[in-house]
């Protein structure tokens, strides 16, 4: 706790700042009153503020005893010098002799040579860096906790300051907050360009009254606010519907919110003057700052945890609400650190886009994002931060960039890509209900991928001939609990009839690996992707996978049903799970219920291991289809959720594709049906290479089946395989090189 003389000087030094914010005065004469203020105060020769130019630039702002000529001249990067320091840690730096510090670089314009002890500390705003505050004395002294607590309090009204506009009016540099152009480089979550406004899934809480006259009353509100915090955690906590890991989440949640620690150090920053709400925010940003230090997941999780926690209790404090009372803009972007596909879902088609802090290309928010069609950038840190509600904002889902309040300039030429895809697109729909035959007259059939009801309009709109995957498990995945067998079949049914007759490849649950069920105990394993999933599960525990085939067939009522079974990795589990299907179709029909008029009951290939089963198993399969994306992992042993060993092979990997041929040649060879149903079978050249070695049948995303059409039209076959032959036989690693070179010289 701060020493007596903090508390009332330190009390007195925030009203006298929060007078400098009621003023009329300009930003810049703000900043330099605020710098004079605190000198004085602290008894200190010099006070500088620092603030972030752009987010790798700081400037000096304002100097009470630097050379003011450096002011907005002397610029430092983040991490250089002692100031820069203190900003890329988020941690204070306190040193009695500056010049004999590591990392110190002389500043000759400012005329600080003069001063030895140094004291930094960072402004900042919830995870949101904006500045540093610094103070210096001719006197070699170490300052003292209390001082170092002192300006820590201070730096934290400025940041609230500037959160609020104070120094934005005029100035270079100073109005750089939420006003600037942003450019985000994240990764492609789904591909498409979208312009629109930003629309925050948590907004963000605004603190209009960083610093308080009385801070008994504010004592007593933080008082009150962490009781109705902690009763709101209980209850949630006597849930009855609670799996065990929601509960050890609350059981986090509650330890922080009954730790007198937090509520002991939000009491002494409302004694040094800070408001209620502007303590929540110091003591939210500097466990931030020290728990961003450590590299330990699990405890940077619990940040998150602690990060929730204060949010609520701002929002209880402050009464803004999630339900602000804000209105969605029109083409609403949503911008968040990270969302659950069903929160995605209930906001549906009407977003323009989606831009999220976390998240991941194989997670199933993306694949929601992919199922609706709009498009998602993933990793653009720190936009949360940046953002505000209706900034406008684009969207380049195939980049993975974020311009977030471009300038014009950006914002016409996005628009001009916009309106070329619009206008491919319409050249596609022409092509809609024409056959996708190559030059040549080699016919192929497309087919797309869903797994939500929310695919199934495209399925006209596309030209599909089909589905060719439905993935079963987004709609386990997307509730919070397991779907009831009379649910699922109501849902099939209703996805036959939108197919209008056209077959569906239902895929059994593919669980397990990355796709986690929220109401399943998760398995601890080490190698998910390679561990109890999919058919492993279905085939060990298959109360679920039958409760499943039932649905599916209760569904068709009578109508053909195709099945197929995801990652078959030997011929005994195929024969395991077909049998799984023939007794249900019995017990079915002993019940008195209609069965298929057609049932076809297939594998999909994912692991090599399958492409040598026996004849046998070949000749059974009704068909096979190649899930490319999992395939391509064990093939390369290739972790496809893991970017930086994902993209070190390629699919047109010349090995592969003899793989793939492989495996062609044996379907041929038994007369089953082949299709490709990886990611890759919905991009140009892909496509282009699957079709050349022998694939017939491909099922995409369908977004993709349009462009891949009009590539297959234009294309003559036998020129294609006579280019990945050339490339093969001159010994080349993949054969993309020499196929886009080709494709070049194709012209539209
Ligand atoms: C695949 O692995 O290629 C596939 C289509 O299945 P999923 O992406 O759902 O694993
Ligand atoms: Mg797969």
């Amino acid at each position: 706790m701060p020493a007596e003389r903090s508390d009332s000087d330190s009390r007195k030094l925030l009203r006298r700042l929060r007078d400098v914010l009621g003023t009329k005065a300009k930003g810049q004469d703000r900043l330099d009153r605020i710098t004079h203020l605190i000198a004085d105060s602290m008894g200190t020769e010099v006070c500088s503020i620092y603030l972030f130019r752009d987010a790798e630039t700081l400037e000096l702002c304002a100097t009470q005893g630097l050379k003011k000529a450096a002011v907005h001249k002397t610029r430092m990067k983040l991490g250089e010098g002692l100031v820069g320091r203190v900003a890329r840690s988020g941690l204070p730096v306190n040193t009695p002799d500056a010049p004999g510090e590591k990392g110190f670089r002389y500043m000759p314009e400012t005329g600080e040579e003069l001063f030895s002890s140094f004291l930094g500390v960072p402004i900042q705003r919830v995870g949101e860096k904006l500045g540093v505050l610094v103070v210096q004395s001719k006197a070699s002294r170490a300052y003292s906790e209390d001082e170092v607590y002192a300006l820590e309090v201070v730096a934290m009204v400025v940041a609230e300051m500037a959160e609020l506009g104070a120094f934005a009016s005029d100035g270079a540099g100073l109005g750089a907050l939420h006003r600037q152009p942003v450019l985000f480089r994240g990764s492609t979550g789904q591909e498409g360009a979208a312009e629109g406004r930003v629309w925050l899934h948590e907004p963000r809480v605004v603190v209009t009254n960083p610093v308080a006259d009385d801070p008994l009353y504010e004592i007593d509100r933080i008082r009150e606010a962490v009781g109705v915090l902690r009763v709101s955690v209980d209850d949630l906590l006597a849930a009855e519907s609670l799996d065990k890991d929601q509960k050890a989440v609350l059981e986090a949640y509650r330890m922080f919110a009954h730790s007198r620690g937090w509520l002991r150090r939000m009491e002494e920053d409302i004694a040094s003057g800070l408001s209620a709400e502007a303590a929540v925010e110091k003591e939210q940003s500097a466990a931030r700052s020290r728990l961003e230090q450590v590299p330990d997941a699990y405890l940077r999780e619990r940040l998150h945890d602690l990060d929730d926690l204060s949010n609520r209790l701002l929002r209880i404090l402050t009464g803004q609400g999630k339900d602000t009372g804000a209105q969605m803009p029109e083409n609403p972007v949503l911008v968040a650190r990270n969302i659950g596909p069903a929160e995605l879902l209930e906001y549906g088609r009407k977003l323009k886009g989606v831009v999220l802090e976390e998240g991941s290309v194989g997670s199933h928010s993306a694949v929601v994002a992919r199922a609706l069609a709009i498009p998602m950038v993933i990793h653009a840190k720190t936009i949360t931060n940046e953002a505000l509600n209706g900034n406008p904002i684009l969207v380049d889902g195939d980049q993975g960039i974020v311009h977030l309040r471009p300038e014009d300039t950006v914002a016409r030429s996005f628009r001009d890509k916009i309106a070329m895809q619009a206008k491919a697109q319409e050249r596609y729909a022409s092509l809609r209900d024409l056959p996708a035959i190559t030059k040549d007259g080699v016919t192929i059939s497309l087919h797309m991928n869903a797994g939500l009801m929310a695919d199934l309009p495209s399925l006209v709109g596309s030209g599909a001939e089909g589905v060719g995957l439905f993935r079963t498990e987004l709609q386990f995945l997307i509730r919070n609990q397991m779907p009831r067998r009379d649910e699922l079949a109501q849902l099939y049914s209703r996805v036959m009839e939108a197919a209008k007759g056209r077959p569906v490849a239902f895929r059994t649950l593919d669980i397990g690996s990355d796709k986690v069920l929220p109401y399943m105990k998760p398995n601890d394993e080490p190698n998910p992707a390679m561990g109890w999933r999919a058919i492993r599960v279905g085939l060990d525990k298959p109360g679920v996978l039958r409760m499943q085939l039932q649905a599916l067939i209760r569904a068709a009522a009578g109508r053909p049903l195709s099945i197929m079974f995801p990652f078959i990795s030997e011929h005994g589990e195929f024969l395991e799970a077909r049998a799984h299907v023939l007794r249900e179709i019995h017990r079915e029909r002993s019940l008195g219920h209609d069965v298929p008029v057609k049932l076809e009951i297939g594998a999909m290939l994912e692991t090599p291991s399958l492409a040598y089963a026996p004849d046998a198993f070949f000749k059974l399969a009704d068909f096979i289809s190649i899930g490319g994306n999992d395939l391509k992992q064990f093939f390369f042993a290739a972790d496809r959720e893991n970017e930086r060993v994902r993209k070190r092979y390629d699919s047109l990997n010349a090995s592969f594709l003899t793989f793939l041929q492989f495996i062609v040649a044996r379907c041929t060879a038994s007369g089953t049906r082949l299709s490709f149903c990886g990611e890759d079978a919905g991009r140009p050249v892909e496509a282009l290479a699957l079709v050349a070695i022998g694939l017939r049948n491909l099922s995409m995303r369908p977004a993709s089946i349009g462009p891949i059409k009009a590539l297959l039209r234009r294309v003559d076959l036998s020129e294609v395989r006579a280019v990945i032959d050339k490339a093969r036989s001159e010994g080349a690693e993949t054969i993309r090189p020499a196929l886009v070179d080709w494709l070049a010289t194709q012209g539209e």
